[in-house]
């Protein structure tokens, strides 16, 4: 069965935290993509949008099959990106994530480089298509945090894979099958972060319209914080000859939909689905205890209490000796967010949110995007040492002469 686009919308919103917008969206049905931009001043927008021009301009691909076209697009957006870079030096070490989705037939290709995320929402499930190409997603595949962990973790930001680094990018493509009534989204991290995914399913379920549910998902991530640029987008599929295709700037109440029991293979031919298990952003590092002032001291109360007491202090002046110790002792290595490999004094954990117990001391020209899956978490492990130790860890690849 041939599907068309029906009901769609798009929205983007800098969020509560940052002054800038660095994502961009592409709503051009079929066509529809996310991009969030990275870099400093004002690289991050300039990369998001020059790869979301290339998929509005690019129509030397329209021969090809879905899968290689909307990679030809990826292909050349990165093209754009990488050559920018390279020619001014402001935009120098720019980059943007893309997940992009093409409908054609009876299934919709996907393209994807870095942390954007798409999902299908089909009845009661809401399923992740992609895969994060971020440090975190790393730690997280080859055994070493928990989501929950990964969740909290301070750089749960760095994207391992993105367009703009290198002349030619690997780009994950594959199709998923479609049937009536199957919404997809795709968005930015400043979505996913914030919002989990059960109460992205709820927000879509309960909107009248795409429209709605766009406003409800970014509201939602800027009560949740609004620690970053979201964006959006959402389109429906239908039965061709169904619907119409809305207009995204009309509002409508969704067209009633006589339950189609049309039974469509799902032919989903290469997507790994991650099942969702997002939990809400809440359980941060546990921060580190504080010094009470010492209770005064009792007059001849039982001498247990006032040993519980000098225990207690004990306990807490060697938690905060220990913490002591490992901030000036111990460093890691580890990634700024735009993705250069950096020399941390520290411990790899925030007290709260914006307060790390490390700080950067020797920042690298090496970019995480340039190392190999084993590389990086060989590299990014975690793994306490001192100063020189971590320089030598690291200079070993800056000698590898990355170009
Ligand atoms: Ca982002």
């Amino acid at each position: 069965m041939t599907m068309q686009v029906g009901d769609r919308a798009g929205l983007t919103d800098t969020g509560r935290r940052r002054r800038r917008n660095e994502d961009s969206y592409v709503l051009d049905p079929p066509l529809f993509a996310v991009a969030d931009g990275m870099g400093g001043a004002q690289a991050g927008e300039v990369a998001s949008r020059l790869a979301a021009a290339a998929f509005h301009e690019y129509r030397e691909a329209d021969e090809l099959e879905p899968e290689r076209r909307v990679e030809a697009l990826v292909q050349e957006a990165n093209r754009r990106v990488y050559e920018r870079s390279r020619e001014d030096a402001n935009a120098s070490g720019m980059g943007t994530t893309v997940t992009a989705a093409l409908v054609e037939g009876d299934s919709v290709a996907i393209a994807h480089v870095g942390d954007s995320r798409a999902y299908r929402i089909r009845g009661d499930a809401l399923e992740q298509l992609t895969e994060d190409h971020s440090l975190v997603a790393d730690l997280m595949r080859s055994g070493r945090l928990t989501p929950e962990e990964a969740e909290a973790h301070p750089q749960r930001s760095v994207i391992t894979r993105a367009l703009g680094t290198d002349p030619e990018v690997d780009v994950d493509t594959f199709a998923v099958g479609l049937k009536p009534d199957d919404v997809f989204l795709l968005c930015s991290d400043g979505l996913t972060t914030m919002v989990p995914d059960e109460e992205i399913l709820r927000i879509v379920h309960e909107s009248s319209s795409l429209d709605r549910a766009a406003r409800a998902l970014v509201k939602a991530a800027n009560k949740r914080g609004g620690e970053d640029n979201v964006t959006v987008v959402l389109f429906r599929v239908d039965a061709d000859g169904a619907d119409p295709p809305l207009d995204e700037t009309v509002r409508l109440d969704p067209p009633a939909r006589d339950g189609d029991t049309d039974e469509l293979e799902d032919t989903l031919t290469e997507a790994a689905p991650v099942p969702p298990v997002a939990e809400p952003v809440a359980a941060r590092a546990p921060a580190e205890p504080a010094a009470r002032p010492a209770p005064a001291p009792p007059r001849r109360r039982r001498s247990r209490r006032a040993f519980a007491v000098v225990a207690a202090l004990l306990f807490v002046a060697l938690l905060l000796l220990v913490a002591f110790w490992g901030l000036a002792n111990a460093h890691f290595v580890g990634a700024e967010e735009d993705g250069s490999v950096a020399v941390y004094q520290g411990l790899p954990y925030d007290v709260s949110e914006g307060f790390p117990l490390y700080r950067p001391r020797y920042v690298s020209t090496l970019h995480a995007a340039q190392l190999t899956q084993e590389e990086r978490t060989e590299l990014f492990d975690h793994e306490l040492m001192d100063y020189g130790a971590a320089r030598d860890r690291l200079a070993r690849y800056e000698d590898e002469g990355v170009p």
